[in-house]
């Protein structure tokens, strides 16, 4: 890397947030409603967002009910208030249900609190409920402050320095029941128990040869209930926006008993809280037992899990989720004027985006009154593309076709896996497979890499032996890191050999699986914690965002004596405080000279009496266990598009009698922004640093700045990625789901 790109990189996050001061602001932050696991990451950095730019920030405890009470529920909140929280679950500010600030009289007594404190900014975290809660309150508050003042609780002045109220609300639901956000904070948390239980539960079936209907939370969404079934490969799934066809009992038992007669020796029906059928009649837990037992006769059990999906720390995918948006929360508030409506912060794709508070709970509500009216068509539509897009994708991977209802392509495709081994690659080899057939395609599966490849390890892999593969962890199919440069000969023998038409390759070059990284609170003590990842800083990055890290070292983002001399600086000071914890993260590779064990060394030198070290190399951990809910859905969606993708190509090749390869025939299936892009290789090649396997752009670097403003940086941090409003309606259905 030249000096050229050293400076542009630092210069990128040189941009400071000058122009958007908090000076003289208040800003209100509460948590109502239901709790979620995260909550607590979006209060933290809220908090610090808020003080970073000078605002002053305050509690309210309880939800709406400390708003109406205030006195002691309305406190201002400092740095260390919110100093190790960000792995705890639930919310340490408390959640209520308040029926008072479902009167005026409670939101004019709300009001009253707030003036009083001169907070003209509210960040209200909770479901949609309390949302619109927050968006009456906006829109009476200038009428609020007219009565209060007629009664001589505040003053004229008051009124006028405080006349308009800014909301923005970020949406806390394990259910992902809120449309206009891909992720609601707490439900990939969610989605992690119960994938740990489905998963124990497994192993137990497979022993006794059980069926096991699982309920599973979301009493008017079934987004829960789906993606749990996409994660562990259900074999039937019940859900209030698409409830079975007529008769779906016969048809239920006949996939029952055809899987069993695959060998299979388990069933697992997973079930909404809210599942209903056609006529709107609830399907419940307990009647699926039954029909199972007098039809099929299987030993069958109902596993309710209740509040477990609750509790918990919070998933790294949803502290990051949260730090995310509860900055952007505050930027946002800064940002609003007297004409800007209430807004919710969310996620499309893998970007933060603003949207009219009042289109997203008018939206969600349409989804309920469309199950309501019996319009499930809409009900699904509704729910925005990436629900649909799961929704297609189970049932195209969980119900085969009839072999003499796929129309034959003729074509051979095989599946690759190289690379390190990473979770989620069985769960894309699966979806591979199966979305080949049903596109009637012959599969292929290539044991052991490019390496296999070359001697010949090649077979056709059927629909039923990539049953169960979700939730394995590593490479079933076995992966080496051998590039195929030298074997291409015996390769392109074996692909004419075995006629392969399409190859789908799944690895790259340093799959990165996601980091959980939790620091637990001793007596005053820093962590160093050295990561994988070669090059590539993401792990250490995104670790450290998710684990509220006070430093994480990069290659991407080169630093020198003098940064570590800051950062240990920085970290003394904070230690002397009350805050008792630190931890710093290294990528392997990020530099040459400054090694784990020596900035170990220098931490722990210069800490002396203040603080002790201790280091941990997490090594090849981090690419064992088994597959997060998320990298089993990704990997499963993914794959099901870049075998569509693949079909769609064999198929403009063979109308045209194509027999040679252009650019756009070799591409890389990745998210960008917030879509799926088909990357040519050619392409890519341009923005790659082979020397050290990375891009040269990396979409995570700009969020690296957030990490050092809620560790108490100088850090700049670029404003949102379009930063202004959009509209839920403006996104396209006809536009496919990122993730
Ligand atoms: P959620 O936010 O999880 O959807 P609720 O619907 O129970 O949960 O709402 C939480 C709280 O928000 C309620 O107890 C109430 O104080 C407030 N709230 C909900 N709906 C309204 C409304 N229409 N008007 C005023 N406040 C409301």
């Amino acid at each position: 890397m030249d000096d050229d790109d050293v400076s542009a990189r630092k210069g990128s996050f040189r941009k400071f947030l000058e122009h958007l001061s908090g000076a003289g602001k208040a800003i209100g932050v509460l948590t109502s409603g239901g709790d979620a696991q995260g909550m607590n990451a979006a209060v933290r950095a809220v908090v610090r967002m808020g003080i970073y730019v000078g605002a002053k920030v305050y509690f309210i405890y309880e939800g709406y009910q400390g708003m109406v009470d205030g006195g002691s529920n309305i406190v201002e909140a400092n740095w260390e208030s919110v100093s190790s929280i960000l792995q705890v679950g639930g919310t340490i500010i408390g959640s209520a249900r308040c029926k008072a600030f479902r009167t005026r009289e409670g939101r004019l007594k709300a009001a009253g609190n707030l003036v009083q404190r001169g907070i003209t900014n509210l960040c209200v975290i909770g479901g949609d409920g309390s949302l619109t809660g927050a968006n009456i309150f906006r829109k009476e508050w200038s009428g609020l402050l007219k009565e209060l003042a007629e009664n001589g609780d505040i003053d004229r002045e008051e009124v006028q320095k405080h006349a308009y109220l800014n909301v923005v609300g970020m949406v806390g639901s394990i259910d992902n029941d809120f449309c206009g956000t891909d992720m609601t904070i707490g439900t990939d948390s969610a989605l992690h128990r119960i994938i740990e239980v489905v998963d124990a539960i497994m192993t137990t079936a497979q022993s006794h040869q059980r069926t096991f209907v699982l309920e599973v939370m979301g009493r008017h969404c079934g987004y829960l209930a789906l993606v749990s079934a996409l994660a562990c490969g259900a074999d039937w799934v019940f859900l209030p926006e698409s409830p079975p066809e007529e008769g779906w009992q016969e048809n239920m038992c006949v996939k029952l008993s055809e899987n069993r007669a695959r060998k299979k020796r388990l069933n697992i029906i997973i079930v909404a809280e809210g599942a209903i059928d056609t006529q709107n009649k609830p399907i419940t837990s307990e009647q699926i037992k039954e029909l199972v037992v007098t039809q099929l006769g299987y030993d069958t059990r109902v596993t309710i899990l209740g509040h477990v999906q609750r509790g918990g720390t919070p998933s790294a995918f949803d502290r990051i989720l949260a730090s995310r948006m509860g900055v952007e929360a505050v930027v946002a508030l800064l940002q609003a004027t007297p004409e800007t409506p209430a807004c919710v912060v969310s996620l499309s794709g893998n970007q933060a985006v603003r949207l009219p508070l009042v289109e997203c709970v008018q939206m969600t509500q349409d989804v309920q009154k469309a199950m309501d009216e019996r319009r499930f068509k809409d009900a699904v539509r509704l729910r925005g593309r990436s629900f649909e897009s799961n929704l297609n994708t189970y049932k195209r991977l969980a119900i085969k076709m009839p072999d003499d209802q796929i129309p034959k392509s003729n074509c051979n495709v095989a599946v690759i896996n190289v690379g390190a081994p990473a979770a989620g690659m069985n769960a894309a080899v699966r979806s591979a497979v199966r979305v080949g057939i049903s596109e009637g395609h012959k599969m292929f599966a290539i044991y052991d890499g490019f390496e296999g490849f070359a001697k010949g390890q090649i077979k056709e892999i059927g629909w039923a032996d990539v049953g169960g593969w979700t939730g394995q962890g590593g490479s079933i199919l076995g992966t080496k890191r051998t590039l195929p440069g030298k074997s291409l000969e015996a390769i392109a023998e074996q692909m004419r050999t075995h006629s392969i038409n399409a190859l789908l390759i799944i690895g790259g070059f340093e799959t990165c699986d996601r980091i959980k990284q939790s620091a637990s609170g001793t007596k005053r003590r820093v962590f160093i914690i050295e990561t994988m990842g070669g090059y590539c800083g993401y792990l250490a990055n995104m670790g450290g965002l998710a684990a509220g890290a006070d430093a994480a070292y990069i290659f991407e983002e080169p630093f020198d004596i003098r940064d570590l001399q800051a950062n240990v600086e920085h970290l003394t000071e904070k230690m002397k405080t009350t805050i008792q914890r630190g931890l710093v993260l290294r990528n392997e590779s990020c530099s040459e000279h400054y090694t784990t064990d020596f900035i170990y060394h220098l931490y722990s030198e210069e800490g002396k009496g203040v603080f002790d070290c201790r280091k941990n190399v997490l090594g090849h951990m981090q690419q064992g266990g088994a597959p997060s809910p998320f990298d089993r859905n990704f990997g499963t969606k993914i794959s099901a598009r870049a075998m569509q993708w693949i079909s769609t190509k064999l198929k403009e090749a063979q109308g045209k009698g194509k027999r040679f390869m252009t650019d756009d025939c070799v591409c890389v299936l990745g998210i960008s922004k917030r879509n799926l892009l088909f990357q040519p290789v050619a392409q890519l090649k341009k923005e790659t640093d082979f020397e050290h396997r990375i891009p040269k752009e990396q979409w995570w670097l700009k969020l690296r700045p957030l990490m050092k403003i809620l560790a108490k940086y100088k850090a700049s941090y670029e404003v949102s990625d379009p930063g202004q409003l959009e509209h839920v309606h403006h996104r396209g259905h006809e536009e496919p789901a990122a993730i």
